[in-house]
């Protein structure tokens, strides 16, 4: 009997909203509905009781039951517990991750069968602890995540399926150097990449991980609040559920600003009623200084890669964040070229990493991929070391920012005195020469060297970044072949134990229709 190929399943978790593609029998990328219809969940959580809603039904409840929902978990991946407490317990993020993951899962089960390997996509700004954090989120939900991807080297695939430069006929367009702009729900990417021939390079990148359309929501609710209080003295934001209610109002009044010139957001709050005009022009002024930081940011993202306007031959809008007319005008400002907007802002990411997946199953069957990816990393990697002046923690940077991965780096460190049996070495991501400014990716304990060494001898401790970004430690007393056992222990990272418990227990209190 011919065994049925696993199906090329891609998942694009958002902060705000969430997509799953798989590639048709014709090998190209189609978005799945979830049970209530829809080509998008939203990544909200409801914890009642016993039972947990994911999506659509989850978002209705936010006013009436905001203290029992998580909105933009994503947000606090990296953390070892979500910032608020649900229904009076304490939940790590992955875990909310996992139930949506979850959802996303049984949905689309129920649409393609069975099935379990999966690729997940990440903002390519996130650090490797966050990129973890993903990965086990995956695993929670039951899935097995062959491969993260960033999201913006994702859209960027999708455009070139798209464009035609993965023709079976092996022919390929003129190589084209693209600047990806994705604003999100709750992150912002920036990324120029170069497609041609078959490969997707990436040549920079930079982003920042607590900056997205939910921000903008925020000043809106901020305007509208305050004009409140001047008229009743009250300020809705103090209850939970009227925030709620007064959150979904303005994304829901944002979305209207894109199409029409104003809006009108209704308030109502102890007794009190207030219906609060908007204009395009107001919006943008009290939201000038988020555009303003993702302009920063392109710019020098540009110029990291060493390239101007003139080398860059398309600005690829992802997100529906990019659909407020100001991002648009933004970008052709500051390049004197029109954004192109032919990838769907919601599905291109999950129709990326769905493309991906197919890569990824086709090289488990032996068969050579279709197209090839390149990525940079996002943040420095170093060690805490001590400044021999100051005698200060400082980091030493081992892989800066934009190295082509994988990529690999070695250090030496000498044992202090005779017979040392253990060496600990404290690894960071980012840009600060202050360890504490930095990310903490966790400590490499090396517990059982080799008896008798002398002081000063040579250990080498070899890093390594996999094309995703995920890090693997080597440790090896210097000039020898073997391989020392160490452990990296992460601070706010779940263990193995923890995260079978929570798999087990997401299986068993699966997300509901309510
Ligand atoms: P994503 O994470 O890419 O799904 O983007 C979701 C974000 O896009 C949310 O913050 C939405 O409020 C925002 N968004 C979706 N459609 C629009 C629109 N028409 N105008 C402005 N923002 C939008």
């Amino acid at each position: 009997m011919n065994q049925v190929p696993p199906p090329a399943v891609g998942i694009d978790l958002g902060t705000t909203f969430s997509a799953v593609a798989r590639l048709d029998d014709l090998g190209r990328p189609e978005t799945l509905i979830n049970a209530e219809g829809d080509k998008t969940t939203p990544s909200v959580v409801l914890v009642d009781g016993n039972e947990v809603v994911i999506g659509k039904e989850a978002v209705k409840a936010m006013a009436t039951d905001m203290i029992a929902i998580a909105e933009c978990a994503k947000r606090d991946l990296g953390h070892r517990m979500f910032h608020k407490q649900l229904g009076g317990r304490q939940y790590p993020p992955e875990a909310l991750q996992g139930w949506i993951l979850n959802k996303l899962r049984l949905d689309s089960q129920a649409q393609i069968g069975d099935y379990s390997k999966v690729v997940v996509t990440v903002p390519a700004y996130f650090d490797e602890v966050r990129r973890k954090a993903t990965q086990d989120a995956g695993y929670i939900a039951g899935f097995e995540v062959m491969d993260i991807i960033n999201e913006p080297t994702a859209a960027a695939v999708a455009f070139g399926f798209q464009q035609g430069y993965m023709q079976p006929d092996g022919s390929t367009p003129k190589e084209k150097k693209i600047l990806v702009y994705d604003l999100g729900g709750g992150t912002f990417d920036v990324t120029v990449m170069q497609i041609g021939g078959r490969e997707f390079v990436a040549l920079a990148t930079d982003g920042d991980v607590r900056l997205g359309g939910r921000d903008w929501d925020q000043r809106l609710v901020d305007y509208v609040a305050e004009d409140f209080i001047r008229k009743f003295s009250l300020d809705p934001r103090e209850e939970p559920n009227t925030l709620g209610r007064l959150l979904r109002e303005c994304e829901d009044a944002k979305r209207t600003l894109s199409a029409r010139k104003k809006t009108t957001i209704a308030c109502d709050y102890q007794g009190h009623s207030m219906r609060c005009d908007v204009s395009r022009d107001q919006f943008h002024q009290m939201t000038q200084d988020l555009l303003d930081r993702t302009a920063f940011t392109t710019r020098q993202t540009l110029k990291a890669a060493n390239l101007t306007w003139d080398d860059i031959d398309r600005i690829l809008l992802v997100g529906g964040s990019t659909r407020m007319p100001a991002v648009s005008e933004m970008l052709e400002k500051l390049s004197g070229k029109a954004p192109d907007r032919s990838v769907s802002p919601d599905e291109a990411v999950a129709h990326g990493a769905a493309l991906h997946a197919s890569l990824l199953l086709s090289r488990f069957a032996g068969q050579s991929p279709a197209f090839r990816i390149k990525n940079v990393n996002s943040h420095s990697l170093g060690v805490v070391a001590t400044d021999r002046e100051t005698k200060r923690p400082r980091t030493a940077v081992l892989i800066p920012r934009n190295t082509p991965l994988p990529c690999a780096a070695k250090r030496i460190f000498k044992t202090q005195k005779a017979n040392q049996r253990s060496i600990l070495v404290q690894i960071v991501e980012g840009e600060s020469g202050s360890p504490e400014d930095c990310s903490q990716v966790g400590k490499c304990s090396v517990r059982d060297l080799p008896a008798g060494l002398p002081a000063q001898t040579p250990i080498e401790v070899r890093f390594h970044y996999a094309a995703n970004g995920r890090l693997t430690v080597i440790v090896r007393v210097e000039g020898t072949e073997t391989e020392l056992k160490h452990e990296i222990t992460r601070e706010n990272s779940l263990s193995q134990q923890q995260l079978n418990s929570w798999r087990e227990y997401v299986s068993q209190v699966p997300p509901t229709a309510k």
